[in-house]
């Protein structure tokens, strides 16, 4: 393997034999990855809309904490745990490990829903809603407490299955949101249908609000339609003043980004509420 650039790294190689070399050793280590605890989440502050900040929720994002490598980001594993079938291991280890944390900060007085990233393989899979509901029970977490992510692509891949899967994990009192929202296509009618309690606005177009005026009055019609469906929205990916002034003017309800806070380990989560959002 070679060295991609600072904190990437690079499973292939241009070299046929080395590459598939490489492939079965990654194998090799997630499934090691799994057996060994390796897998961490961190947690990205989810803040209000408004001037006060406030911290609406958290998402989890895996990392891999590979004893050689270092901290290792999900872009350069996430597809091949896919690949490989492991996804849905590890998906479990994630919805389980997410809510677990959930369940000691609220023991804690610390009341932060999460937000959990659904692979596709695990929403095309029958066993998500007993799965949701046995982690939810056994860290006895109100279920509006979790949200479910799926990507826009996931959700209209086969809309039969989107539409009982959802109206299932609403039962239960589960939330949904459609991440990575206008990357996909989605019809104003299927969103009517689908009805999710939260869109998640792309970071590629929030990147591009401040210069870019087509992108500008993308996500203000996004924000627009989703609130005549009262679908509350999230903006991803704020970094700039700009941006998150843009937003809030726009009554964007959620924001998240660099401009607030990295993703962090849980154990920082107090300290980033003694900051933020003091008494
Ligand atoms: P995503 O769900 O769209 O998550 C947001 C990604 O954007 C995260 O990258 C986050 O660290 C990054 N981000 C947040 N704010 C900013 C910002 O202001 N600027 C920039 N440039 N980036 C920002 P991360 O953690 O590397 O995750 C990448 C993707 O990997 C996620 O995209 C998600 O699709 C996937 N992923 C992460 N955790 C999980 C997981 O537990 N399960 C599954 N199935 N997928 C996951
Ligand atoms: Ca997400
Ligand atoms: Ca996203
Ligand atoms: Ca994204």
């Amino acid at each position: 393997a070679k060295q991609a650039g600072k904190g990437t790294f690079c499973y292939y190689s241009t070299d046929m034999e080395a590459g598939a070399a490489r492939l079965l050793d990654l194998q090799r280590d997630l499934r090691r990855a799994l057996a060994n605890d390796e897998f961490v989440l961190h947690y990205q502050p989810i803040v209000a809309g408004n001037h006060t900040h406030h911290l609406n929720a958290v998402e989890a994002l895996i990392r891999w904490q590979d004893p050689h490598r270092g901290l290792l980001m999900p872009g350069v594993f996430i597809a091949e745990a896919e690949r490989f079938g492991l996804i849905s291991e590890i998906g479990e280890w994630v919805l389980d490990t997410a809510c677990r944390q959930c369940a000691i900060w609220r023991e804690q007085g610390m009341l932060i829903p999460v937000a959990v990233n659904v692979s596709a393989v695990q929403f095309r899979s029958q066993g998500l809603v007993v799965l949701v509901e046995s982690i939810m029970r056994r860290h006895g977490l109100p279920p509006h407490m979790l949200t479910l992510e799926l990507t826009e692509s996931v959700a209209m891949d086969d809309m039969t299955h989107t539409l009982m899967m959802v109206t299932r994990l609403r039962e239960l009192g589960v939330k949904i949101a459609i991440d990575d929202f206008g990357t996909g296509h989605s019809s104003l009618a299927w969103l009517r249908q689908f009805m999710p309690h939260e869109l998640k606005i792309d970071r590629s177009f929030i990147e591009d609000i401040e210069d870019d005026p087509s992108a500008r009055a993308i996500v203000n019609a996004v924000i627009q339609l989703a609130h005549a469906l009262k679908i509350e929205v999230v903006a991803e990916g704020v970094e700039t003043i700009a941006q998150r002034d843009l937003l809030q003017a726009q009554g964007c309800e959620s924001l998240q980004g660099y401009h607030f806070a990295r993703p962090f380990p849980a154990t920082e989560l107090e300290g980033y509420l003694r900051s933020h959002n003091p008494l």
